[in-house]
């Protein structure tokens, strides 16, 4: 802690005599910053200009006595915890009161005996001094938890651009085979829930191989993000996601989807990707690059059977529809259906 002696104080008196008889005093007891005040005004004036650590406050002064000056300093809230030691000639129980009950620290009746005014003085500086303290770590706290919340707010930024990340596909930044999985079991739990369809579009390029072994594996790369762009275009509610699921291949997850509403996106995604007329000369079908589509649905309005049934099946499902558009010429689209 700093020193005592290091405290500013402040006498107010209105008798010169009085005045230098305690600076003399405070100074002998080690104290070096005091300054002197003839009234209450000109106290007032010094504790706005500079930090006072205690006031030490004559009673009886013209104009303003202390008692005022005290009921001036308490109003202020910045002034308010400077102590004050009331010296009074006046040795009245109730003017002793009624400055204790104003705020006042102390209340000494000259002639004041210097071991007692040592002793109030220290008291009252070190009650001071614990309060600035206290004043001082609370600010510090106050800081330190606003850094804090900073770098919670940084941090939660960091997390949630790594999360989106984490759920992105790397070449095509669609969501990758990870975020589908997770996708497809809450929009499945979702469908149960709320007795609705739901559909899943599987689809891949024709000949895609044949492409990468013509044209090379960087515009391979090019072709897929093409063709995620198209395809992401053509999904427009917020619910619905495009995933790369694997290497050529991709999904689409539609919640509250039926097999028609499912087919014209599908048809939708394949007329798109033709129409990029991105050449593939090595294509046995097309001069330019296509795709096969497979669509499954699970309707759990209509059949009560489903109950059992799990998201694994509505990718196999959607898998043995492009199997079929596959066999059946490509650059088509079919819908998974139980009787074939
Ligand atoms: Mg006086």
């Amino acid at each position: 802690m700093t020193d005592l002696n290091q405290s500013s104080l402040l006498i107010v008196d209105d008798d010169k005599m009085n005045r230098e008889i305690l600076h003399r005093h405070l100074k002998n007891l080690g104290y070096t910053n005091i300054a002197l005040a003839e009234s209450a005004k000109a106290g007032l004036e010094i504790i706005s200009s500079q930090t006072i650590d205690l006031i030490l406050l004559d009673m009886m002064m013209p104009v303003m006595n202390g008692l005022e000056m005290l009921d001036y300093l308490k109003a202020n809230i910045e002034w308010r915890i400077i102590p004050v030691i009331i010296i009074s000639a006046l040795d009245e129980k109730e003017m002793m009161l009624s400055c204790i009950e104003k705020g006042a620290e102390d209340y000494l009746i000259k002639p004041y005996d210097r071991v007692l005014l040592n002793a109030r003085v220290s008291a009252c500086l070190d009650k001071k001094m614990l309060h600035d303290h206290e004043v001082l770590n609370k600010q510090k706290l106050e800081a330190a938890y606003k850094e804090l919340a900073v770098a919670y707010y940084e941090l939660e930024i960091i997390k949630n651009e790594l999360d989106a990340l984490s759920h992105r596909d790397g070449l095509t930044g669609v969501a990758n085979r990870r975020y589908f999985d997770t996708v497809l079991e809450r929009e499945w739990n979702a469908a149960k829930r709320e007795k609705k369809s739901l559909s899943l579009i599987l689809f891949d390029i024709d000949y895609f191989k044949k492409y990468n072994d013509t044209y090379g594996h960087l515009a391979g790369d090019d072709c897929l993000c093409q063709i995620a762009i198209v395809a992401s275009q053509v999904i427009k509610r917020p619910r619905d996601t495009l995933a790369r699921y694997g290497g050529e291949e991709f999904a689409v997850i539609l919640p509250d989807t039926n097999p028609l509403g499912a087919s014209i996106c599908a048809e939708r995604i394949r007329y798109e990707i033709e129409n990029l007329n991105i050449s593939h000369i090595s294509s046995k079908i097309n001069p330019y690059v296509t795709a096969s589509l497979g669509i499954s649905t699970i309707s759990f309005h209509l059949a009560l059977h489903q109950e059992n049934a799990i998201a694994q099946q509505l990718i196999k499902e959607a898998d043995l529809a492009l199997y079929q558009a596959k066999r059946e010429g490509r650059n088509c689209v079919k819908v998974w259906s139980s009787n074939e």
